[in-house]
Order: structure tokens, then C-alpha cells, then sequence
């Protein structure tokens, strides 16, 4: 009996003394739903910040010394973050739990930008509840009744783009960065080419010349840009044919697009202003 009451209070106290999970995630995105499912419980450390871009990302030595303490580093994994793919093993701590939260979902060659569908961020946050179910047994019941309230609003979410764009006018457009091709599978809009096929490396002539055709044969109205990318060649494009470009944010963070369901808003708001 003593014993059993020396555990509880030796467990209640780690609690109490704030010895929260520590998770480190790649993206604004995954800091959104670690938060929402993890609430007090889980202590977030955000890799790339706001407004830096993800594909070419480089760690810094103070993160380095977070993951060589944290429990889980959650990822979107099909080498969106192939920079942190020895950092697991650099960080020397063996009890770290990699977490790719893109397992099961039906990817599109060479578009790691899964979330951007809603029932894709859907699995995800089930993959981050389930993980830190996996992690911290005892707050089990915490994370099932918040993942599943978040769910239920990020289900919300959807039906509310879907009702929107069923009545657009327009559903093709051209992308600088191939972000959209996820957004775009769901809700029957067709990204017809993407400028920059890799990031940071710039079409040639050829490739420009060949979206500017097809630009003016398709009538297509808009094209994608995104505030982490200048625009540079996507301008040039749109002041030959008369395109719009629609700046969206595929990663958010930032005031006004803090959260995820602020974020796709943010973009499906955009989008609408050219597409309707
Ligand atoms: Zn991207």
C-alpha cells in the first residue's frame, strides 16, 4: 500500500513538475494538430519556422540539442524533409520515434504536400493521436476526445470548400510550385503544369514558352504562386497572357494563417477571387 501510494505520488508529481512530452515537428501544419491533439500535455519544438522553405531547410545546432531529448519528431515524410533524414540518428537519442504522418495516404509522384487536402490532414492527426497514445499511455483519453473534435471541424472545413468550388467556373489552373496536385485531386481542379518542377532550379526558355501556349489555348485565368517562392518567371508569364496570379501559402504560420483552418481559408478565399 505504501509503495502503491509513493508511485502515484511520484507519477502525479512528474506531471505536475511539468514533465511534458517533447514532440518536434517539421511544419506549421503538423505544429497546428500536435497542439490541438496534445494540448498541455505536449511540449512542440517547430523545425522550419514561419516563412523559411522547407525543401532546402538546414537544422540548427539548438534543435539538434531538442531532438536529442524529444520523444517523437513528426514529418510528412516522401522527401519533403530529406534533410532531417540522419538527424534521428545524429541526435544520439535512441529513444526518438520518427512519425511520418503521410503512411497510408495515396501519394502523387513528386508532390510531398499531402496536408493540403483536408481528409489527407484528417489521417494525419490520427497518425499524431495514435503516436502519442504510443508515447504517453496516460493521457490516452485526452488525445481520442481532442483528435476527435479537432477532426470533426477539419471535416467541416471540407464540406465548406467542397460546396464552394462546386460552383466555380473555372477548375484549371498553373502552378510556380508543385504544391496544389493533392487540393486539386479532391476537389476536381486540374494543375495543368507546374512552373518550377524542382525548387530552386528555373525552367528554360523552352518550358516557358510551352506554359505560355497552353496558358492562351486552355484560357487558362490563374497561377499559383506562393509567399515562400518570388514569383520572378511566373510574372513574366502572367503579363504575356493575361493570367492572374493568386498567392496562396502552402504552410502558414504567419498572422491571418496561424492555424490550419485559417490557413486553407486563407487560400480558398484566393483561389475564388480568379476561379469563380
Ligand atoms: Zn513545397
Amino acid at each position: 500500500m505504501r509503495t502503491l501510494i509513493a508511485l502515484l505520488l511520484l507519477v502525479t508529481g512528474l506531471a505536475a513538475a511539468g514533465a511534458e512530452l517533447k514532440v518536434a515537428v517539421s511544419i506549421p501544419p503538423l505544429l497546428d494538430f500536435v497542439r490541438e491533439v496534445g494540448g498541455d500535455r505536449v511540449e512542440v519544438e517547430l523545425l522550419v519556422p514561419p516563412g523559411a522553405d522547407p525543401h532546402t531547410y538546414e537544422i540548427r545546432p539548438a534543435q539538434m540539442r531538442f531532438l536529442a531529448q524529444a520523444r517523437l519528431l513528426i514529418v510528412v515524410g516522401l522527401g519533403l524533409e530529406w534533410w532531417l533524414e540522419d538527424v534521428a540518428s545524429a541526435a544520439g537519442n535512441p529513444d526518438l520515434e520518427v512519425v511520418v504522418t503521410s503512411t497510408g495516404i495515396e501519394a502523387i509522384d513528386g508532390d510531398p504536400h499531402v496536408w493540403l487536402d483536408p481528409l489527407n490532414a484528417v489521417l494525419q492527426v490520427a497518425a499524431i493521436r495514435d503516436a502519442l497514445i504510443r508515447a504517453d499511455p496516460a493521457g490516452r483519453l485526452t488525445y481520442e476526445i481532442n483528435a476527435a473534435r479537432y477532426i470533426s471541424r477539419i471535416l467541416a472545413l471540407h464540406e465548406e470548400i467542397r460546396e464552394k468550388i462546386s460552383s466555380w467556373t473555372h477548375r484549371e489552373f498553373v502552378a510556380l510550385h508543385g504544391a496544389w496536385a493533392y487540393f486539386a485531386r479532391r476537389y476536381g481542379l486540374k494543375q495543368l503544369a507546374v512552373i518550377v518542377p524542382q525548387p530552386g532550379r528555373e525552367p528554360s526558355a523552352r518550358e516557358v514558352a510551352r506554359i505560355t501556349s497552353l496558358i492562351r489555348e486552355r484560357g487558362i485565368r490563374a497561377i499559383f504562386v506562393e509567399v515562400q517562392h518570388p514569383p520572378s518567371v511566373a510574372e513574366l508569364i502572367a503579363a504575356e497572357t493575361g493570367a492572374a496570379l493568386v498567392t496562396l501559402d502552402p504552410l502558414g504560420g504567419v498572422s491571418g494563417r496561424e492555424d490550419y483552418l485559417s490557413l486553407m481559408r486563407y487560400n480558398l478565399e484566393q483561389m475564388e477571387k480568379v476561379l469563380r
